[in-house]
């Protein structure tokens, strides 16, 4: 479960990311930032979402992605949130593919 290749999608307002063991799928800028896990974003003791889909700008995109090892990605965002992590995992659980929304 390693993505063989991330790249911002600029037209689709998306991160386009390639699986080696499933198909490419674009995660929509807004989604991804709105599915943010970092502490800011869900309460680390009560799993409460903290942060406020409106606040999120409709524009928001991609500023750098950093790999973090080998099991994550850490986004800097456009409004400036750049604490979020997210690993191979998580995204896998984030997708919405067909494959995927149909197993679930
Ligand atoms: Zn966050
Ligand atoms: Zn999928």
């Amino acid at each position: 479960m390693t993505p063989t290749d991330l790249k911002a999608n600029t037209e689709a307002a998306a991160l386009q990311i390639s699986w080696s063991d499933h198909d490419t799928w674009d995660y929509p800028y807004h989604y991804l930032r709105d599915s943010c896990g970092c502490a800011h974003c869900i309460h680390e003791i009560t799993g409460e979402k903290l942060l406020d889909p409106n606040s999120i700008p409709d524009d928001i995109h991609i500023k750098s992605m950093k790999l973090v090892g080998n099991y994550a990605v850490k986004i800097t965002w456009s409004d400036g949130h750049d604490t979020g992590l997210y690993t191979w995992e998580r995204l896998r659980e984030l997708c919405k593919c067909h494959a995927c929304s149909a197993e679930a």
